[in-house]
């Protein structure tokens, strides 16, 4: 569902208001710039628009407290995958110079907002309560007392008109997948066999651009986009230098994706194009699933398939996090299992885990290993993570200095983070920050 985002300073009355959409009045109201909130994310809905509307902490910029950047780092975390966003000020103090800071923040941040006037508990005095926010630069202000509850229903009025009804949000949800490889290796034949006959209904849909085409495929409940198929399909008899390999297109079609299908013909192994785009697939952060095709053509014995998982291993060791798949895409040979292993990966580059969780992960890590000690004797020490982000799933963590957790420990920690708490099928970025 689309998320909302409500900002604002401490005690404006975001959880007030928070829970009042959400219809959890009872909830407990705190609002203090904090350490431990996790970002919680609550079902709200008006008429046909449903959404999920997350509280983030007090927003304060004019102060050197100690995680304040933590504070303001969920705030954009929440921020950057929001569709909209509620700012909460406050109408009996007025307009504080704070208010103008996040309103000149928000300005910048390209995302709809709705500046609401909270604590204008009488009707007659909240247009005049807020007359003076116009000043902020973000519209009309719109009074309203998160408390009793009045004025709300203009707030969401002017709010879902950012929000899609309920029926368009459905075909956002669809799993979009990349096909991506070098020529010959056989894209086109693994996207017949992905779309072909009875096994999915098939739709072609236009892409972003003039001349891709994408390729929708239900499989029960799940709806996969095939994007830029007309790339894939590409006749590929002339030399054109570079472009004969489609390499830019193929790099739109992995930014646009959230799963590559990562096509490798396992006759030729993993060549030097190969590593390129594996690189270009995990600089953009996408999910991805290994798929070595020609499988069919391939002499075996009882050791073939160690040989080639070991040349994988090696070739492609810092994408390890990727699972693979032996196929044909002529015979059809488990071409029908790649779909689960991009239901994996999806669902890993989507996953979010509570910060609770994340600092017991932590906790156990540095019980068992602890972070090196420089030569000055003084020791790494990490204070807390939290995940930021998700697509790929980002966890900050936040150290005394980063320079005294080195490559081994940051690798040693995104290990205890898989092993633990599973992110299969995509990246996981780790974001070191100093205190500040
Ligand atoms: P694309 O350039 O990546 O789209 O590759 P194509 O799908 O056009 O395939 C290139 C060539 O490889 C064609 O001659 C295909 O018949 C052949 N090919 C594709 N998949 C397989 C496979 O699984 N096994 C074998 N033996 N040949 C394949």
């Amino acid at each position: 569902l689309p998320i909302v985002a409500v900002i604002g300073r401490p005690n404006v009355g975001k959880s007030a208001l928070v829970n009042r959409l959400s219809g959890e009045q009872d909830a407990i109201v705190f609002d203090e710039p904090g350490i431990t909130r996790d970002r919680t994310y609550r079902p709200a809905f008006w008429q046909d628009r449903e959404f999920q509307i997350v509280d983030t902490g007090g927003l304060v910029f004019d102060d050197d407290t100690e995680f304040l950047p933590y504070i303001r780092e969920q705030a954009q975390a929440a921020l950057s995958e929001a569709i909209a966003a509620i700012f909460v000020v406050d109408g009996k103090l007025g307009l504080t110079a704070g208010d103008e800071e996040i309103a000149s923040w928000l300005r910048t941040q390209n995302v709809p907002t709705v500046l609401v006037v909270n604590k204008c508990e009488s009707e007659n005095q909240g247009l005049a309560q807020a007359a003076e926010f116009w000043n902020l630069g973000l519209g009309e202000p719109f009074p309203i007392s998160a408390i009793h509850g009045n004025g709300t229903g203009e707030m969401l009025e002017e709010l879902i008109k950012h929000i899609p009804p309920v029926d368009e949000i459905e075909q956002e949800e669809e799993i979009r997948v990349a096909i991506i490889g070098r020529p010959n290796v056989g894209k086109s034949s693994l996207l017949n066999a992905l779309t072909g006959e009875s096994r999915a209904i098939v739709s072609p849909v236009s892409g972003t651009t003039r001349d891709a085409i994408d390729m929708v495929v239900r499989r029960g409940e799940t709806t996969y986009r095939l994007i830029d198929t007309a790339g894939v399909r590409r006749k590929k008899n002339v030399d054109y230098g570079a472009e004969f390999f489609g390499i830019n297109r193929a790099f739109k079609a992995i930014k646009r994706a959230d799963v590559v299908l990562f096509v490798i013909d396992i006759l030729d192994g993993v060549t030097e194009q190969d590593l390129k785009l594996a690189g270009r697939i995990i600089e953009e952060g996408r999910a991805a699933v290994i798929v070595a095709n020609k499988w069919d053509a391939v002499e075996k014995d009882s050791h073939t398939i160690y040989e080639y998982q070991k040349m994988l291993d090696d070739r492609l060791f810092f994408m390890d996090w990727a699972e693979r798949i032996f196929v044909s895409a002529m015979t059809g040979k488990r071409v029908d299992n790649i779909l689960d292993l991009v239901d994996r990966a999806a669902e890993g580059h989507r996953k979010r885990v509570s910060t609770s969780v994340i600092n017991e992960v932590i906790e156990e890590a540095v019980k068992w290993h602890s972070p090196p000690t420089s030569r000055q004797g003084k020791q790494g020490r990490i204070y807390y993570g939290t995940q930021v982000t998700v697509k790929p799933p980002s966890i900050a963590l936040f150290v005394n200095d980063p320079k005294r957790l080195d490559d081994g420990y940051r690798r040693y920690m995104e290990k205890q983070f898989r092993q633990q708490l599973g992110f299969k099928g995509t990246p996981l970025r780790l974001f070191w920050r100093g205190k500040r």
